[in-house]
């Protein structure tokens, strides 16, 4: 089915073997404010590690697996069978970084970051701009051999977990004033503070703070790419992640609907298995079908990556794939709470989990109207025959 490659196979067993490795230890997380006890959580970690499963997205030349962004959205997949963010061990770091990452930056950071040994976070939305990327309003000022970068930033995933951000901010001088640059700050730094650590719907080990960056000096080579190129790095990472949200979406959906049907082979309502009850039949049929939907778009949109189509088209495609899968594990999640009833609205229960998890999905890395407007925007621009035919 869907024509992998005997190493597509090969990979995808693999990591779904890993995922269910992992799945025992959810309600542990659940019950622990999403954190698992240290010497597990390493020992997850160094597992996708020796399995091949991290940094799959990284270029073998910079130390990653290199795997093709089918073989990428089939490892994804996997990793979003598991709830409370477990699955996020078979971690991808930033895939456009080896191409633009001075020296100083490769050996620092990078490198460290393909093996294994450290983390990165994102510091991109603000309390006034999110959606909008273009409206941030933190800053860079050039001074002598080093930048000065000032603003807050919302919701930065795994800042307890970094050891370096990267913080986009608006050049205030020089030629460049009013692009939008992104600068590696190293965690802790002087001038780097958590505001607060809010609580989220879901309960997952990575918290999202608020950060302010006050005053905080950078040297000159903490620039990632050109002083302009801020804004192109974030599509790249759109693009990316964009596709594998919706990869993990397809494997969330998998797994509510495997264990809605098992629920409902099980369960007896006035003398029949639940199955057998119409309503709830069309629940999982629907379900079922919407999924081999998304499943088709998803693999289809990661093989045209793969064969080299135009950027401008993969980007209506991340979005339409994004869009899809993020609404139907909603949609999936939803339904999976009601057919497990009163179980289904108990933390211990994985519909459960799964419904307060895949909300975000629909909000990040761009909300779902938002992949709606770029869809629009595509259609207008280059007709429906560059988006689907
Ligand atoms: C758990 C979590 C983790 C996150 N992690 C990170 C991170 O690591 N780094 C980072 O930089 N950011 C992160 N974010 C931020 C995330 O990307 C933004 O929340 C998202 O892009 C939406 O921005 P916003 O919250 O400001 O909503 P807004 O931009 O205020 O939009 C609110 C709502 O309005 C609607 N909307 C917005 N624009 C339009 C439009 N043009 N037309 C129609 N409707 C529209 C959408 O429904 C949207 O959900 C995270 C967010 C969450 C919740």
């Amino acid at each position: 089915m869907y024509s992998l490659s005997a190493a597509d196979l090969e990979l995808q067993a693999r990591a779904r073997a890993f995922a269910d490795e992992l799945i025992p230890h959810e309600q542990t997380a659940e019950e622990n404010g999403g954190r698992l006890p240290e010497a597990l959580a390493r020992a997850h970690h160094e597992r996708a590690l020796e399995l091949g499963l991290y940094a799959t997205n990284v270029p073998a030349a910079a130390g990653g697996r290199g795997c093709t962004a089918l073989q990428q959205v089939l490892v994804q997949e996997q990793a979003g069978r598991v709830t409370n963010a477990l699955g996020w061990c078979m971690h991808t770091p930033p895939s456009w970084w080896p191409e633009v990452a001075n020296d100083l930056q490769r050996e620092r950071w990078l490198l460290p970051t393909v093996r294994g040994e450290m983390q990165e976070c994102y510091a991109i939305t603000e309390e006034g701009a999110g959606s909008d990327v273009s409206g941030i309003r933190a800053t860079a000022r050039r001074d002598g051999e080093h930048y000065v970068l000032d603003g807050e930033k919302w919701h930065v995933t795994s800042y307890n977990e970094a050891a370096y951000a990267f913080f986009q901010a608006v050049l205030t001088e020089g030629p460049n004033a009013g692009q939008q640059a992104m600068f590696v700050v190293e965690l802790p730094s002087p001038g780097v503070r958590v505001v607060r650590v809010p609580a989220y719907s879901h309960t997952i080990g990575h918290e999202h703070p608020i950060v302010a960056f006050d005053g905080v000096r950078v040297p000159a080579t903490h620039l990632v790419g050109g002083e302009a190129d801020g804004m192109r790095f974030a599509y790249e990472w759109f693009r990316f992640e964009r596709l594998m949200v919706a990869a993990r979406c397809l494997g969330a959906a998998e797994r509510l609907v495997e264990e809605a049907t098992r629920f409902a082979r099980e369960r007896t309502v006035q003398g029949s298995p639940l199955i057998e009850r119409q309503l709830v039949a069309a629940m999982l049929a629907d379900s079922a079908t919407e999924l081999f939907a998304a499943r088709a778009m998803t693999y289809e949109t990661a093989r045209s990556v793969d064969e080299g189509a135009d950027r401008k088209l993969l980007h209506g495609r991340c979005s339409m794939v994004k869009l899809f899968a993020s609404e139907m594990a909603n949609r999936v999640a939803d339904r999976a709470v009601q057919v497990f009833g009163g179980r289904g609205y108990m933390r211990e229960n994985v519909a459960e989990r799964f419904y307060r998890e895949l909300r975000v999905e629909r909000i990040w890395e761009g909300a779902s109207e938002v992949q709606q407007l770029i869809v629009a925007d595509q259609l207008g621009k280059r007709g429906l025959e560059a988006l689907v035919c």
